[in-house]
């Protein structure tokens, strides 16, 4: 097994995190170095068991100290807090990175990773969605490729084959007209503001068509996930934002495609899941075979596409505001949302009580153009501080 390559895997107790480990089980190729979750350690130690990975890190202290005496009689060191994180992260050995730790938390690991030189397989979308600026020509100076693992950007990623240059940025894209972003629309598609109103966290985690975390499902029914993913593909792709548009393709068949400067629309399709797109970031530029049901055309019915309605799910449309402006306020929708998605999930506050905190914290906010790491850090403190005290109105 000597052509084994070492993976860290950030988040693997989350949905990503998981599908990654039950790949890697399926497929081989990788050897699981270490392991990081948040606070799941019951789950943490069937997989410290299963994977004998040589380090692991818990985010929570407390947690972290319990699970080192529930593994004691294993050789596995526990590691906890950012540090730790960021020593997993940063590890010469590693081969590949996987970053799908959940919300701001994931910045700081991930760009220690890049700073070692490793590849990235991204799932956090906050990395790029708040440090774009800083991190694309990081990777250029490094040398590191970073392979999206969102649906939709591995769809792009997928359609531009042959246009990513070997330091993994996008030096041909002059040929994109636009990319097509995806979106199903989630499930509360089609429905009046009114409606909205009166959705609860049991509504809004029934999605149509993809099985996913907790915070992403309640992103994708206020549609705040497709504007955050418009940030992170500006980024990745080099392509100006007015050059994105979102289509709704209520299926998730279509996961996203790009339109040439000559018109030829090259899309990527397939069953919304995603194994897919961990499979083909993790095995690069290799397709794994599909043990399981496959994308029959003739099965397929009724591919509609339709505009998304910026005036019912609003948060739409202040992430499209916050790109357009540029800068740290992109953290702050970020952050706001981050912090009202928690609330929301609590039952403390109403579905559209999430877009008027982002909205509120966004008009607090004096924007930074190009903010450093600590602005962007910062800036994420203000927008939570923000966000806390505008809900305590409510
Ligand atoms: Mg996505």
């Amino acid at each position: 097994m000597k052509n084994d390559r070492n993976i860290c895997i950030l988040g693997s107790t989350g949905s990503i995190g998981k599908q990654t480990l039950e790949t890697i089980l399926t497929y081989g190729g990788f050897k699981v170095r270490s392991l990081a979750a948040k606070s799941s350690i019951d789950l943490l130690e069937e997989q410290i068991r299963a994977f004998k990975p040589e380090s692991v890190c818990v985010y929570d202290e407390d947690k972290a100290s319990e699970l080192k005496s529930r593994v004691a009689d294993t050789d596995v060191r526990i590691l906890s807090g950012m540090e730790g994180l960021i020593r997993l992260a940063s590890d010469p050995d590693n081969d590949l990175v996987v970053t799908a730790l959940v919300g701001m938390i994931g910045i700081r690991p991930t760009i220690a990773a890049i700073e070692a030189g490793c590849d990235v397989a991204l799932a956090n979308k906050e990395t790029l969605v708040t440090a774009g600026h800083l991190i694309m020509p990081m990777l250029a100076e490094k040398g590191v490729r970073l392979f999206p693992i969102d649906s939709e950007h591995s769809a792009i990623f997928q359609c531009l084959q042959g246009y990513m240059g070997p330091d993994g940025s996008y030096p041909y894209n002059a040929d994109i007209d636009s990319i097509l972003l995806t979106a199903s629309g989630g499930p509360f598609r089609g429905m009046s503001y009114d409606e909205l109103k009166t959705k609860t966290a049991t509504d809004a985690l029934k999605h149509p068509n993809w099985s996913m975390g907790s915070k992403i499902t309640i992103d994708s029914a206020s549609m705040v996930n497709k504007a955050l993913e418009v940030m992170e593909a500006r980024w990745l792709f080099g392509v100006e934002p007015d050059r994105i548009r979102i289509l709704i393709q209520p299926k998730s068949i279509i996961h996203s495609a790009v339109q040439f400067k000559d018109g030829s629309i090259i899309a990527q399709m397939g069953l919304p899941d995603m194994k897919l797109p961990i499979r083909y970031a993790l095995y690069y530029p290799l397709r794994q075979p599909e043990h399981g049901r496959m994308l029959d055309l003739l099965e397929l019915t009724g591919l509609e596409f339709d505009k998304p309605d910026y005036e019912t799910f609003r948060g739409l449309k202040l992430g499209l505001d916050a790109i357009r402006q540029g800068g740290s306020i992109c953290t702050v929708f970020n952050a706001a949302n981050e912090y009202a998605v928690a609330r929301f999930l609590e039952g403390k506050i109403g579905f559209t009580d999430i877009y008027d905190i982002i909205g509120e914290c966004m008009k607090r906010h004096v924007n930074i153009a190009s903010p450093s790491l600590e602005d962007i850090l910062r800036t994420e403190e203000e927008a939570y501080a923000n966000a806390k005290e505008y809900c305590k109105q409510l």
